[in-house]
């Protein structure tokens, strides 16, 4: 097996209350592992594309010599390895703020105020499921994405800095059909920005 659960750098209560336990534990050990096996999967059935790097493989799929199916597969679960690896490291009950990132989104949001309201807005009315990245392209410019699924930013060429999960199963225990508040919340444990 290529991949596995990369070790979750807190204990799954650390960032209650605002993401409670239970959801962490079912999220890390069930949803993320589902996406590790089957990506693994996938990859087993393609030796000769499977030592390159995740990212690669994610940024080149359109190139890919596979079938359709085992691309939406890779797409899929890929991304949602990716995504996930990601989501668990922006996160932690103690703050570490990047300056230089909060300079470059007030340069481009006016403020931090108004760039959580945007990135809140569109996290609340994304339709389905899907994830709210904050990405920038390969000339360091940021750029805001609603994307379905496990769609990543690395999809169109651009490296994911922020993401927020908005699938139910990322909040559905605690706040059941009210994705805005558990946004809301989800601030408070984004260790990246104030
Ligand atoms: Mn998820």
């Amino acid at each position: 097996m290529k991949y596995s659960l990369p070790q979750l750098p807190y204990a799954y209560s650390a960032l209650e209350p605002f993401i409670d336990t239970k959801t962490m534990e079912i999220h890390y050990t069930k949803h993320h592992q589902t996406y590790i096996d089957k990506l693994n999967a996938v990859l087993d059935k393609h030796p000769d594309i499977a030592d390159q790097p995740l990212e690669q493989l994610l940024a080149n799929l359109d190139t890919l010599q596979i079938p359709e199916a085992d691309k939406t597969a890779i797409r899929n679960h890929g991304g949602g390895h990716s995504n996930h690896s990601l989501f668990w490291q922006i996160m932690d009950e103690k703050k570490s703020v990047d300056q230089a990132l909060v300079t470059s989104i007030e340069h481009e949001w006016n403020s931090l105020e108004n760039f959580k309201k945007v990135f809140s807005d569109m996290g609340a009315s994304l339709f389905g499921s899907g994830w709210i990245w904050l990405a920038q392209d390969g000339q360091k410019k940021l750029h805001l994405h609603a994307m379905p699924n496990q769609d990543s930013p690395l999809l169109h060429g651009h490296t994911p800095i922020i993401g927020l999960d908005v699938w139910e199963h990322a909040y559905y225990l605690k706040y059941q059909n009210k994705r805005a508040e558990y946004i809301a919340a989800w601030w408070n444990v984004l260790k990246l920005l104030p």
